[in-house]
């Protein structure tokens, strides 16, 4: 069904501005001038880059989180006419203005209550954040309803499934299937990503994203966040939803009905793509990426994740299985984890093993019936991960202590 056109430019807050799905929202806008404003940017620390993008997109107001930097946005605001904040509760606030659409691009658990803010007024809220429906997927989905706001999905193999389900009933779809490009260790073995560097696990494949979501995709954590997500998203059971390894990336998501028809989406390996399907939503933006050029790329291979190599996702379903807050636990352990693999305070398998040690802890037995509920128990969480990452002797992986 078409909608009108709307009249007027659509308003737009993008929370995580300067982060690798921020940018590319920006880039996207910048291709239509006088289709979209900027109401509210924000970042965490990148006041420079902050100030120069609100400046380029005349925002009305930029938000930094850290607020030690607020004195320094400010001046790199001056003259500018743009409004300055800083700290959590304005980020909550400039989610709460009257922007017609909102990205939510900030990256983990930080970005819970700036969504959860923009949803609770109705908004679209293009959601790249999949850390929310991890944490908190019950709650979100409860708000969505209770408030008519819609939620679309940025996530390239959300995105993808969302549009091959566009006019379908969703009691005809016999599962979903969300394929992950492997990452970079597809081809290693177990004994050598042991010793994978930081370095080694952010330099993706096929997609150039932010640190942590890198290291996600080199575990494959990612791939189990987006089943949970999926579960939370489409209502369908984890059963219902299949990961399939699939080193091109061409083809992210499908469908399979009951009448054995399967619908699929495919598309170059650029964010740009779901994000543009998201921004006029439902209406279709012309975007200049590149396109997917199947005939040189000539074949797609489909290979089942190895359950041994990359135990995060089935780490992932068991928390999904488990409920309650199970999930929240795992997004908070993993996020702590990553952090640590980062520094080089344990090695790039610890960060899995950890993260199911956390899973068996009782937190998981804690309440979450509510957004501080959830958020006790992430920093619940987060402490007991540190502590067994503090236990844990990098030496053995990386050599030296370090
Ligand atoms: P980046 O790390 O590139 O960017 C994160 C953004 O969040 C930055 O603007 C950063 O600000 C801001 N931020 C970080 N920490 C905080 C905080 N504590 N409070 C407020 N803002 C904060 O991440 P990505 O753009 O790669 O990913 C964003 C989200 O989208 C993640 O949840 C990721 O899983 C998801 N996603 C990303 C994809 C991708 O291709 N990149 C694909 C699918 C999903 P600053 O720059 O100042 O630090």
């Amino acid at each position: 069904m078409k909608r009108e056109r709307e009249q007027r430019p659509r308003r737009v807050t993008i929370l995580g501005a300067t982060g690798s799905i921020g940018r590319s929202t920006l880039a996207v806008i910048a291709e239509h001038p006088g289709r979209f404003e900027i109401e509210a940017l924000t970042a965490h620390g990148k006041v420079g880059e902050l100030a120069r993008l609100a400046r380029r997109h005349r925002a009305r107001l930029a938000v930094i989180a850290d607020p030690s930097r607020y004195g320094e946005l400010r001046e790199a605001l001056a003259g500018s006419g743009i409004e300055a904040a800083a700290g959590e509760a304005a980020l909550i606030a400039a989610a709460e203005r009257p922007a017609d659409w909102v990205m939510a691009a900030i990256v983990g658990a930080a970005g819970l209550a700036p969504t959860l803010a923009a949803l609770r007024r109705g908004a679209i809220v293009a959601l790249a954040n999949k850390e929310c429906l991890v944490s908190a997927g019950a709650l979100f989905m409860a708000e969505v309803r209770r408030r008519g706001a819609v939620l679309l999905p940025v996530d390239s193999e959300h995105n993808a499934v969302f549009q091959a389900l566009l006019g379908a009933e969703l009691g005809d779809v016999e599962k979903i299937v969300l394929t992950a490009s492997g990452g970079p260790f597809l081809g290693l073995s177990r004994r050598r990503m042991a010793r994978v560097t930081p370095a080694e696990a952010v330099a993706h494949p096929n997609w150039r994203m932010g640190t942590k979501i890198s290291v996600d995709s080199a575990t494959m954590m990612n791939k189990g966040f987006e089943v949970i997500e999926a579960h939370h998203l489409f209502g369908l059971p984890e059963t219902a939803i299949e990961v399939m390894v699939h080193p091109q990336s061409a083809l992210h998501g499908l469908v399979l009905f009951r009448d054995g028809s399967m619908l699929a989406q495919l598309g170059p390996t650029d964010m740009r793509v779901p994000i543009a399907s998201t921004l006029a939503w439902p209406e279709r933006l012309s975007c200049s990426v590149e396109r997917l050029d199947l005939l040189q790329l000539g074949r797609l291979e489909f290979l089942p994740p190895d359950p041994e190599r990359f135990p995060a996702l089935a780490i992932a379903r068991e928390a999904l299985i488990a409920g309650g807050a199970a999930p929240a636990v795992l997004n908070a352990a993993n996020e702590v984890a990553v952090q640590a693999f980062l520094e080089k305070r344990i090695g790039f398998l610890d960060i899995a093993a950890i993260v199911a040690d956390m899973l068996r802890t009782p937190l998981v037995a804690a309440p979450v019936g509510s957004l501080e509920e959830i958020l006790a128990v992430d920093r619940e969480a987060r402490i007991l991960t540190a502590e067994r990452c503090a236990a844990s002797n990098p030496s053995k992986v990386y050599g030296t202590r370090v």
